[in-house]
């Protein structure tokens, strides 16, 4: 049984090993190559795009991939729409690893907006101090906003750094525990936070320090995935495994 898992998330790396103890299976987890130093995988690794849907179907079909596992970020969309595309066109069997997204709770201050760009306006326009952690590839919109004071955290450095005149940065990997955030976020007397509804707990920190301190949070809803069989956990996608008729997900 080779399984394709397609990973960029610490899910997908979890998944790839507890998978690589299992002798009934073949692993191979792609990534996008966005991060210069991806945590080390348990499985035999490929980087870099596939070149669209008919790309990835013609390398499940080479590489007689029995089971795509699309375990992306819940905001790669457009990799999560391939995926389900490629299988559909190489009739072959998928299965989304899927985190429920946080929910709102008593004292948490959340402006949910459509995109990056609505997210932009939502910080308005008296400069505030803006702390954003959506992720090196998505801070362009906020050159549109240079009234506010930025510190962007990302894995690697944001180079060449924003047009902006107020803007700090800081590299770091999660996971970020509470006190760790709220520690960040009054050193630099942050007044507002941009963050996608990653759900899990490895960047639920800020979150729970926003709501220790009363701060807004400016949360781009979650983009429209495809709708494929799906789980929550690794436990549930191994859960899956067991009870699945794999015998007949060969053929690819
Ligand atoms: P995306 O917009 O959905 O995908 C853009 C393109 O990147 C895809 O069309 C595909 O290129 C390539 N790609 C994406 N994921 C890939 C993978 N696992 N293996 C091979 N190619 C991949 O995705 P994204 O938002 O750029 O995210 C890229 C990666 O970063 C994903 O693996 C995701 O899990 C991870 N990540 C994303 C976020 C986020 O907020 N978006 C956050 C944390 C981690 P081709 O069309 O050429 O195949």
């Amino acid at each position: 049984m080779r399984i394709l898992v397609l990973g960029g998330t610490q899910e997908a790396r979890h998944l790839c090993e507890r998978l690589a103890q299992r002798r009934d299976v073949d692993v191979i987890v792609s990534l996008a190559g966005r991060t210069a130093a991806p945590p080390r995988m348990p499985v035999r690794a490929r980087t870099g795009g596939f070149g669209g849907a008919s790309g990835l179907a013609a390398y499940l079909v080479d590489e007689h991939v029995d089971l795509l596992i699309d375990a992306t970020h819940p905001y790669a969309a457009i990799i999560s729409a391939n995926a389900a595309e490629a299988v559909a066109r190489a009739h072959g069997r998928i299965l989304a690893l899927r985190r429920p997204p946080w929910q709102q709770q008593v004292g948490d201050r959340w402006i949910e907006v459509a995109d990056l760009q609505e997210a932009v306006r939502a910080l308005g326009d008296a400069p505030r101090r803006v702390f954003l952690a959506v992720g090196r590839n998505d801070l362009a919109p906020f050159e549109a906003a240079p009234q506010h004071r930025y510190l962007i955290r990302s894995v690697d450095p944001v180079t060449p750094p924003l047009r902006l005149p107020h803007a700090e940065y800081l590299t770091a990997r999660g996971p970020f525990g509470e006190a760790e955030e709220l520690a960040l976020l009054k050193q630099h007397k942050i007044e507002m936070i941009v963050s996608k509804n990653s759900g899990g707990d490895s960047t639920y920190g800020k979150i729970v320090a926003a709501r220790a301190l009363g701060l807004e949070v400016v949360m781009p809803r979650r983009p429209r995935l495809p709708d494929v069989p799906s789980v929550a956990s690794v436990d549930e996608a191994l859960a899956w495994l067991d009870h699945a008729d794999l015998a007949s997900a060969r053929g690819v």
